[in-house]
């Protein structure tokens, strides 16, 4: 079931063109009221992940429809012609997420990236640290408003705690002068563990200490605010920062990831292993390594074609990934062939899961159509890790897979 957004605005050509651009670029269904009377009726019955309101309603002549839906507990973006300053700065002080004009192709744009930026945010966690009790609660209350989780504490050594126990935290807005550990110092040991790139820091500073801004960027901070600040000025900061991690995560990805499936490439493979054999290195652990590889996949591509051929390369990708832990590590060597690391693990249990992996794949039907599936079947060739050189190990692998394919394919060999 997708969300609702409520569009409350008169000019009835310009609310059907929102709404309809927003269907058609978001899942979202979108209900139009053409006043606040109409409003009120919809708000009885729904509850809304955003309204969009005009305030100048020919029932509400000056924006009382904003304190309206706030007080339903409803968020609210303002849509308006009207720049007067004065007026602008009123409304701005409610509790409202933004402030639009409307009209143009770029505001609806606008109105479609706040929208999708507010969904996102919902998968982000903020930590507030302030040790004032005002302006934490004051950040904490926008940052809600803008959909983030917030977790606030009001010192640096309490903030490095919940770093230490949660793994879901990729904002830090911290203050300068704090009891303790000040912001700067914070920074300092944050940096020690997390790079920029994957935890953010926006440094909250007084307009008093104009020097420790550029302290604050050369000890690792991503950006800074000065306080007082206004909510429009900190939630661009805020949005900003949160999409430049965003896109360096996009990137990464491509450069670790196969296109075709979305699971690691062969040489992200070698990285992530050479990484978890220095972790493993003196603890005596094992891992097992599978060699995986369709049986006459040139078939299938002769009868069916290439494109049918990529989708079950894909379609096998998945269960791979669905059929091991997420510290388990699978990468796509190249056209039908694939390594399958399973961490921690001795022969019996490995041999277990490759086995339950083959019969998987052999009572799997990939559907062309209604009517017509495909059948295809794997060979496996599979070791443990004995303390060799890693490429050794491939190398054993990819020999108990060539034995497989020799005794009559559709077989796992565990050397
Ligand atoms: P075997 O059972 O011995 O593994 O036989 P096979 O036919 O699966 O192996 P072979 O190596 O002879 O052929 C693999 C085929 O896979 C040849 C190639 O055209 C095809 N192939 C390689 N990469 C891709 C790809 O990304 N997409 C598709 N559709 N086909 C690919
Ligand atoms: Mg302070
Ligand atoms: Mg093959």
């Amino acid at each position: 079931m997708s969300q609702r957004i409520l569009i409350v605005e008169d000019n009835k050509t310009l609310a059907k063109l929102i709404s309809k651009k927003i269907e058609l670029a978001l899942d979202f269904k979108v209900d139009v009221a053409y006043s606040l009377g109409e409003a009120k009726l919809f708000l009885k019955m729904y509850k809304y992940f955003i309204t969009l309101l005009d305030i100048n309603l020919p029932d509400a002549p000056n924006g009382e429809i904003v304190d309206y839906v706030l007080s339903k507990d409803n968020r609210v973006i303002v849509l308006s012609a009207n720049i007067d300053k004065d007026f602008r700065q009123t409304i701005l002080k409610k509790n409202i997420i933004d402030y639009v004009n409307k009209g143009g192709v770029n505001d609806i744009n606008y109105i479609i990236n706040i929208i999708t930026r507010l969904q996102k945010n919902e998968n982000h966690t903020v930590l507030v640290v302030d040790d004032s009790m005002v302006f934490r609660k004051q950040m904490q209350n926008i940052l809600e408003n803008m959909f983030f989780k917030v977790i606030s504490v009001a010192h640096g050594e309490e903030a490095l705690n919940i770093l230490n126990s949660r793994t879901d935290i990729n904002l830090i807005l911290t203050d300068y002068h704090m009891p303790v550990m000040d912001g700067l110092e914070l920074t300092y040991e944050i940096r020690k563990e997390h790079t920029k790139n994957d935890l953010a820091i926006l440094a909250v500073s007084s307009n008093k200490d104009n020097e420790v801004n550029a302290l604050f960027l050369k000890t690792g901070a991503n950006d800074f605010i000065t306080k007082p600040f206004s909510k429009e000025e900190f939630s661009c900061r805020i949005n900003n920062t949160i999409e430049a991690l965003e896109n360096i995560q996009i990137v990464t990805n491509h450069a670790n990831r196969d296109y075709l499936t979305g699971l690691y490439n062969r040489r992200y493979f070698f990285d992530a292993m050479s990484e978890y054999e220095n972790e493993i290195a003196d603890g005596g652990e094992k891992f097992a390594v599978a060699m995986i590889d369709i049986d006459h996949f040139k078939q299938i591509n002769d009868t069916y074609g290439h494109e049918i051929g990529d989708k079950i390369i894909v379609a096998l990708s998945e269960i791979l990934r669905t059929s091991t832990s997420h510290r388990d590590i699978v990468a796509r060597f190249g056209g039908e062939e694939f390594c399958m690391v399973l961490k921690n693990i001795n022969r019996y249990s490995a041999l277990d899961i490759f086995e339950r992996i083959r019969q998987e794949i052999e009572h799997f039907s990939f559907s062309i159509d209604k009517e017509n599936f495909i059948k295809f079947t794997i060979s496996i060739g599979a070791v443990v890790h004995t303390g060799e050189e890693l490429e050794e190990t491939i190398n054993n692998a990819d020999m108990m897979l060539y034995k497989a394919k020799n005794s009559g394919r559709n077989q796992v060999v565990f050397e």
